[in-house]
């Protein structure tokens, strides 16, 4: 190495270090300035921060204010005597009978074949002891008024069949649906009243009809209707007769195995021994607190032997 070659590389050393120098002096500066910068930063942050909390609390209050408005004009409203009676009623009418009336047996008497030439002493006798039941009626011309009783009366008005004839109403589905039509349309005239519940003739567990009970039921459900069948019965239309009695004691027995019994009976010509069976079941539940007896209604669980498959 020259003197030259020494002085080019003394300088360029100078230069290197001037350079190292400037670039630490730099990377100082930085790291200073930094803490400053994020201060400056944050402090914007939450100035903002701060008036939107001021904004959603001025908002929070008004929402609080508006409450308390609402609160007050609902409480005025409720000491309203006639507020409260509504409120309570609907509240009962939305209730199922089985929560309505929890702790209590209800027993749903019900009346098939009817009306007969003894369709007004039974009434007589349900109103007797304040009793509302329900009627499951086929179609007989001449007794409009009695239809019509049955629903004056506080009670459920169902429909049975148009003759009960089995061999027409399960001869085939088309044979079914004439006759649900058939009765349906014939109530509905002299009442003015849709129909809403069924009685299926023989009961939905009968033999008689050999298609498919499913397509029996797609059709009452169709038509709105509701078919009941029961879990007591009175045997009161047993061959020969039983006595009144044996038909009282068959219900009582009845009432006292379920919570809720939907009682087959008859309203039919020949069956005089029901009304009288019925005093001796009047007489002997009169002084029970525990038993009450309703007429089918919309909030009435249905008791059903047969249930469509799918349901199963
Ligand atoms: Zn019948």
């Amino acid at each position: 190495m020259d003197s030259n070659d020494s002085v080019l590389y003394n300088e360029f050393r100078k230069k290197r270090v001037k350079l190292f120098k400037r670039l630490i002096l730099f990377v100082i500066g930085f790291f200073i300035a930094l803490p400053n910068v994020l201060s400056i930063f944050l402090i914007i942050s939450l100035h903002n921060t701060n008036s939107s909390l001021d904004k959603l609390s001025n908002e929070l209050n008004i929402l609080k204010n508006t409450r308390t408005e609402l609160i007050s004009s609902e409480e005025n409203k409720t000491v309203l005597p006639e507020e409260n009676e509504i409120e309570e009623d609907y509240v009962l009418k939305v209730l199922p009978d089985s929560k309505e009336y929890e702790g209590q047996k209800r027993v749903y008497l019900t009346f098939d074949d009817g009306p007969s030439r003894y369709t007004n002493e039974l009434l007589d006798l349900l109103n007797e002891y304040d009793v509302k039941a329900t009627f499951f009626v086929i179609a007989q011309d001449g007794y409009d008024d009695e239809y019509k009783r049955i629903i004056n009366e506080g009670h459920t008005l169902g429909i049975h069949s148009y003759k009960h004839v089995y061999s027409d109403v399960y001869s085939n589905i088309s044979g079914f649906k004439n006759d649900v039509d058939s009765i349906y349309d014939y109530i509905e005239s002299i009442t003015g009243e849709a129909p809403l519940f069924y009685r299926f003739p023989g009961g939905s567990s009968n033999t008689i009809f050999k298609g498919d009970k499913d397509d029996l039921i797609d059709y009452l459900n169709d038509k709105n209707l509701v078919y009941y069948d029961w879990n007591v019965t009175s045997k009161d239309a047993t061959n020969g007769g039983l006595s009144k009695s044996q038909i009282a004691n068959n219900v009582l027995k009845g009432i006292e195995s379920n919570s809720e019994a939907v009682v087959l009976m008859h309203d039919a010509n020949d069956k005089h021994s029901t009304i009288e069976a019925l005093r001796i079941i009047f007489e002997s539940l009169k002084t029970r607190d525990d038993v009450i007896f309703l007429p089918i209604t919309e909030y009435t669980e249905p008791v059903q032997h047969v249930i469509k498959k799918s349901e199963e």
